[in-house]
């Protein structure tokens, strides 16, 4: 009750939690799009730095994703959404609150095919190009190798067939770009997807907000993990079923009009989905209907 009270006094005094998300680039959709399936709906049109939220105590900064670390770090924001590859190369002061499953990339040890290669010491001495010299310099310090660290702010990939460097470090996901350059992926150095950090020290009515925020983040992702699963079974296997389809108490059951026939609805994880689907047939199950979740909320 007393959360809801500071919420009701912060509604009142105006106050806003401040949030920075990248502008333009390939956080930005999946930012933007998982505020709106929390709730939050607000305007970003072209050329736009600041939004307002329109039914939520939300200010939004749209900018640079290099930038996002400093301005939480500042207090410009309360809290930003950021990928974890950024964070680990400007550290910060700042408090992890929760991954959020899309941005999912890879930071890598790329080399020219024809490079001989088997382990992180082949690249000693030779001149790596990246726009993370930081991550880089842990990774070969940790391996006892001294390599040669150049650092370019983009383009990365086609410093070896300009004669700027021997490989290259650069963040993939489906590898497309390295091969279309020539190159060979032969290291992970990091993986990466998008996190949402915010500054230490916040008040308590900021802090109520972010409650809040996350609480609706956490539904969204819980929802996106799982579906609903509806199905007809005959009575007499109905509790075998039951045991395939714990759900998130018991499974709900009703019986059909067919007499000797039941519907079992579950909720059933994304992980394992296909798995539990080949038991329920094994086990009589017809009929199965399989919907998508908006909120789960436990
Ligand atoms: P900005 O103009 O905001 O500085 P940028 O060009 O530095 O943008 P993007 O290429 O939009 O950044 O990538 C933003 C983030 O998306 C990366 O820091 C990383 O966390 C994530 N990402 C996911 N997949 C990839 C990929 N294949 N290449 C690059 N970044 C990726
Ligand atoms: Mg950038």
């Amino acid at each position: 009750m007393r959360s809801f009270a500071v919420f009701t006094a912060n509604k009142m005094s105006g106050q806003k939690l401040k949030i920075a998300i990248q502008k333009q680039g390939r956080l930005s959709d999946g930012s933007t799009a998982l505020l709106k399936k929390c709730g939050i709906g607000f305007t970003n049109g072209f050329g736009k730095l600041k939004s307002e939220a329109q039914d939520f105590p939300l200010e939004i900064f749209f900018l640079r994703d290099d930038d996002i670390p400093d301005y939480v770090a500042d207090g410009v924001a309360d809290v930003v959404i950021v990928g974890e590859n950024v964070l680990a190369e400007s550290p910060q002061p700042v408090d992890v609150l929760e991954k959020l499953g899309f941005g999912r990339c890879r930071l890598s040890l790329a080399i020219p095919k024809g490079f001989d290669y088997a382990t992180p010491a082949d690249l000693a001495g030779k001149r790596i190009a990246t726009s993370y010299p930081r991550i880089l310099r842990d990774f070969f310090e940790s391996r006892n190798v001294e390599a040669d660290i150049h650092e370019i702010s983009g383009s990365v990939e086609i410093a070896p067939s300009i004669g700027l460097a021997d490989a290259v470090c650069d963040l993939v996901s489906s590898g497309s770009t390295l091969f279309s350059n020539g190159l060979r992926e032969v290291e992970t150095v990091m993986l990466s997807e998008a996190v949402m950090i915010a500054r230490r020290g916040l008040d308590e009515g900021l802090q109520t907000i972010l409650d809040r925020l996350l609480f609706r983040i956490r539904s969204v992702k819980a929802a996106a993990q799982n579906k609903y699963i509806l199905l007809n079974a005959p009575a007499n296997k109905a509790v075998e079923i039951a045991s395939i389809l714990p759900g998130m108490r018991s499974p709900t059951m009703m019986p059909l009009a067919d007499e000797g026939w039941v519907s079992i609805h579950s909720v059933i994880g994304e992980a394992d989905f296909w798995e539990v689907v080949d038991n329920l047939k094994q086990a009589g199950a017809e009929g199965i209907l399989v919907l998508s979740i908006d909120q789960m909320i436990r």
